[in-house]
Formats: structure tokens, sequence, C-alpha cells
């Protein structure tokens, strides 16, 4: 544990923190940000209405297009000059969303980094690569500084060259691997195909793996393949980046750091705060950020919060598995479908390999292919029966999708393969 005296502590004494801190922060907010001053102005209150949490409700939400109308700089609480970094995301859908942050802001997110990579047990000693992207994405410098701090050795190969990876990995006797998950399942499967054993050859212990959701399954297959623990890290460049959330040990929900981050779960249609252990929106107030403040920021990703004492001696909130981001529900001729409880579908039948893409499309009404890759084994199987499979398949998916979708079966390695975050779902719909 990294920092035991502020990982332990007492509900009671948590919440008296948090509410010290979000009074200061409300007055902060209110007092250097003219968006917050606005905001409170229309709805009428003022920063002396917030006396604890249980006033927070009053407070209006702020969007993610509400940073980016305030495009470039973000909505910033202290001059720019005070500003010793930016990070952005990739704009890719629209316009970037720039986070700066002051040199207090990157001292305390280094600290939640440590804490978060040494969550699982990971400590000085080991030996980090750090795969996550270097540069713009909070991943590779989030993961590197934390680490640092933390005592750990880092290895800094960023993203791509699987092979360099796989050979540093082996060569050096990595003990623990920061990447997406999907990454990671790439990994698994060419250290199969370069001629490495994975859990002989390599010292694996670790897997910090985060910045998409991912399934069950997925943790099975690349526990059981790397030989290593499989744990889900959350985070959001809004809010610093990773280290707002992470598994402990016991991989029994994700730990909130919550004497930084304030975490409400709201009904993403109507706003309304849910009671404790409903399922719903989750939004979060960030209690000390000097350059830019959040107050109820809605991140769009549904989750459960579970405020039990967790078997590590933590009580910070834990989110029980992010389902999915409400952007990426799909919805197929009127039902709701999570691209995870497909994954989830798919990785429990054998004879499939791990790569798979959705797609949809409209003629007149909506329509859902599955293309998934069948395992090596499968696909030189000359007995392996393929219509049965296919039937088994559609089968398992309309249990529990409700719809019937098209599957197609293709051959090992035929769906392109990404460094970073996997292209799962292609939406036809959108373009059209
Ligand atoms: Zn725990």
């Amino acid at each position: 544990m990294f920092e035991p005296a502020i990982e332990l502590m007492k509900p009671e004494a948590l919440l008296e923190l948090q509410n010290e801190r979000l009074k200061k922060m409300i007055r902060y907010a209110y007092d250097n940000v003219p968006f917050y001053k606005k905001k409170f102005k229309e709805k009428g209150i003022s920063p002396d209405d917030i006396k604890s949490s249980d006033d927070l409700h009053k407070v209006p939400f702020t969007v993610k297009d509400d940073l980016r109308d305030h495009y470039p700089y973000g909505i910033l609480a202290v001059p720019r000059e005070e500003i010793v970094r930016f990070h952005s995301s990739s704009g890719t859908t629209g316009i970037p969303t720039v986070v700066g942050y002051t040199r207090k802001d990157l001292e305390t997110w280094s600290r939640l980094m440590a804490r978060t990579i040494a969550c699982p047990g990971t400590k000085k000693g080991d030996i980090m690569q750090n795969i996550y992207g270097y540069g713009l994405f909070t991943g590779g410098l989030g993961f590197h500084y934390g680490a640092e701090l933390l005592g750990v050795s880092v290895i800094p190969t960023s993203t791509g060259n699987t092979k360099r990876q796989l050979k540093i990995m082996r060569d050096m006797k990595t003990t623990a691997i920061a990447c997406t998950p999907s990454y990671a399942l790439y990994l698994s499967e060419a250290a199969i195909d370069e001629g490495y054993k994975p859990k002989e050859d390599f010292d694996l212990k670790y897997g910090l793996f985060g910045a998409e959701a991912w399934s069950e399954e997925a943790r099975k297959k690349i526990q059981d393949t790397l030989g290593l623990g499989a744990y889900d890290c959350y985070g959001l460049s809004e809010l610093y980046g990773p280290g707002v959330a992470m598994e402990c040990e016991h991989q029994n929900g994700l730990h909130i750091w919550s004497d930084e981050f304030l975490v409400e779960t709201t009904n993403p249609d109507t706003g309304e705060v849910l009671p404790p252990g409903k399922r719903g929106e989750l939004v979060f107030t960030m209690l000390t950020r000097e350059a830019m403040p959040l107050l109820r920021y809605r991140t769009k990703d549904l989750a459960q919060i579970s405020y039990e004492e967790c078997e590590c001696g933590r009580y910070h909130p834990r989110i029980l598995r992010v389902s999915g981001r409400s952007d990426d529900m799909l919805i197929i001729g009127g039902v709701n479908v999570f691209p995870s409880q497909i994954e989830d579908v798919l990785f429990k039948i054998p004879k499939l390999g791990d790569q798979y893409q959705i797609l949809v499309d409209r003629k007149i009404l909506d329509k859902m292919t599955i293309k998934v890759e069948l395992s090596q084994e499968a696909a030189t199987d000359k007995n392996l029966d393929r219509n049965a499979l296919l039937k088994r398949i559609s089968e398992e998916l309309v249990a529990v999708i409700t719809i019937r979708p098209k599957i197609e079966l293709l051959e090992p390695k035929t769906i392109p393969r990404s460094v970073g975050k996997a292209v799962r779902v292609i939406d036809l719909r959108k373009s059209n």
C-alpha cells in the first residue's frame, strides 16, 4: 500500500475529509472559474448553500461539451503560466478536450498513480513495462511517474513493436505490464506465435489494464495464457487520466480514490441521484484539482457502486465493473446491446479465438453481423462441424441479448489488430 493512512481511512473520517475539501473546492471554483460562477448564478445558488456532500445535488452538472466550449485551454482556474503540462483527447470524434495541470496537480496525480499501481500488490523491486502510449494520451506518462514514485523499475517501451515487447519482457524479466486489455490479449496470442511458453519464459505477476471496457472472460483468457493477475484500472482524461479507481488483489471491484474524487450515481436520463448500490451513470466531483476543477462531471459510464468494506481493509467505494459507456451502447431495432455482453458470450465458447468485430447496418431494419475468428486449433480441425458451432453461437447470443445477429466464422488472424484501443464495433448507420 502506498498511502495506508488515507487508503485505510474509516468511512466517517473519509466523509469528514471529503466534506471539508468539498466546501473549499466549491468556493474555489466559484471564485476562480467564470464558467462556474455563471452556472451557480443561473441556478440561483451560492457556494454557502453547499455545506456537505448532501447538498451536492444542487450543483449543476458539467459535461464534455462544456470542456469543448473552452477549447483550447479548458476551464482554467489559474493563469495559463501556472500550467506545467497539457494532455488532450485525440479529438477523433470532434473538438479535442484539453486538460491542464499545475505542478501540484501533477504531484497529486503521481501519488494517485503510485497508489493505483501498488493496489494489486506491485511494489519496489518490481519491473514494470509500460506499454501505454507516451504523449498527449494520459496513459503513458500517468503510469510512468506513478511507478517511479512508487519505486518500481520502469521500462518505457510505449506502444507498438510487439516482437520487441516480448523480447524485452523475457530478457529483462518484466514482472508487471501496463497496457489496454485488448493489447494484452494480442500479446498473449503473439507470444505463442513467436514460440514463447509464456508461463515459463516470462516472470509476469501483474497486468494493469485500462482505457477500455473488458469482460470477465477476457480477464480469464489473459490470466490463463500469461500467468499473471489481470487488474482493471479506471480513469478519464478529463479527471487527470488513469488513477481514478483500481482493483486490489481481491479483484472484486475498483476502489475509487475518494479522498480526491467524490462519486455519485445518477439516472442518465433525468439526472436524479440514485440511492447507493443502484446502477447508473457515474458522476465525479474533483476535490483538490487546482488547474481545472470539475464539479459533478458526467462520465457516461454506467456502473454500480459498493460502499461495503473490502477484504483488503479499504473502505474507498468500489465500482462493480463498468458494464460499458452509454456511448458504446448499441440500439438494434429498439433493443439495447452492450458490446461487452457479446464478448462475454463469445469468449465462453470453445473453438473461437480472441478477436471479433460487430458490424451494424441499416437497410430497412437494423442488421447486426458478428465476425469472429476461429481458434488456431479449431481452424485446422478437419472434423469441425461449422454449422453446429454457428448454431451454438447464435443460440447463446439470443439468450443474452435477445436478438439474433448474423454470424460469420473467420480464419485466425484475419481481423486487423490494433496496438491501442481495439476497434470492436463498426456502426455503418452513423455514416449513412
Ligand atoms: Zn480491496
